[in-house]
């Protein structure tokens, strides 16, 4: 029953041409579909595939579904969880570019800060300071994206739109990490559409905090977009859309 909806969620909210699988469809088929939907989209709006990277997020699914997925072609993978994140790594071939797209905990930052390419969840400067610290301690550079929770929901991360310009001036001040650009996590919506304002907020305020010139920074990535919501995201100016479900299926957090 469940798997059955997970196909017709991957495409939910979305406008016409809109290419959908069955639920027999395998990892492989539902990459092609999420690939010509990220296309289509582009078309529609003018923009270039190549400036569009899909990040599969695979947090709770097994390191065989990333293979496969990687085999179809996907080199970069989101994860959520610390310990699954670190287990994972060295059982895909290293050119994998690994993204930390979860809440991370500050305690939790030095398993990481040199195994990921970028950390997706910034939102305080606190988080932005002990990864300055590690990064120092490692001898990296980490780039990281400032989490912005645009809808103000209260069950989310993320920092206010309001305070986003302070919170990357203050990380631009720190050594060994870069602010790369911004990333949202929508509301959860059955009509894709009710995100569009959401996404266009986030882009308008990686062109504000451009405008600001601010040393050791860029806002060239905008990560927004998942299973529902991703072809909206990308017809507003997403650079990265992390789409999890519309690839793996869906996720069963009780299983052993
Ligand atoms: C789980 C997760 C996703 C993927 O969600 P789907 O709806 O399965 O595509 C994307 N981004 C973040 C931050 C997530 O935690």
């Amino acid at each position: 029953m469940t798997s059955l909806l997970m196909n017709r969620v991957g495409a939910r909210g979305s406008e016409k041409n809109l290419i959908m699988n069955d639920n027999i469809s395998s990892i492989r088929e539902n990459i092609i579909a999420v690939n010509e939907n990220i296309e289509n989209a582009c078309k529609a709006v003018g923009r270039n595939r190549e400036d569009i990277t899909l990040i599969a997020v695979s947090k709770t699914k097994p390191v065989e579904m990333l293979l496969e997925a990687y085999e179809a072609g996907v080199r970069d993978f989101g994860e959520n969880y610390i310990q699954e994140l670190v287990d994972k790594i060295p059982q895909l071939p290293s050119d994998v570019r690994w993204h930390m797209i979860g809440h991370l905990q500050r305690n939790k930052v030095k398993y990481i800060i040199d195994k990921v390419s970028m950390i997706h969840s910034v939102d305080s400067l606190r988080l932005a300071e002990e990864i300055s610290s590690q990064a120092i301690k490692k001898n990296v550079e980490v780039d990281i994206l400032v989490e912005v929770n645009v809808a103000q929901e209260e069950s989310k991360f993320g920092t206010f739109s309001a305070d986003a310009v302070l919170l990357v001036e203050e990380i631009s001040k720190l050594p060994g990490i870069h602010v790369r650009g911004l990333m949202t996590i929508a509301p959860f919506v059955e009509d894709a559409e009710e995100n569009r304002e959401y996404f266009r907020k986030l882009k308008q305020l990686s062109v504000d905090i451009a405008a600001k010139n601010i040393d050791n920074i860029s806002m060239n990535v905008l990560s927004m977009g998942m299973t529902g919501d991703y072809v909206v995201a990308v017809e507003e100016g997403a650079s990265c859309v992390r789409v999890g479900t519309g690839i793996f299926g869906e996720r069963n957090y009780n299983k052993d």
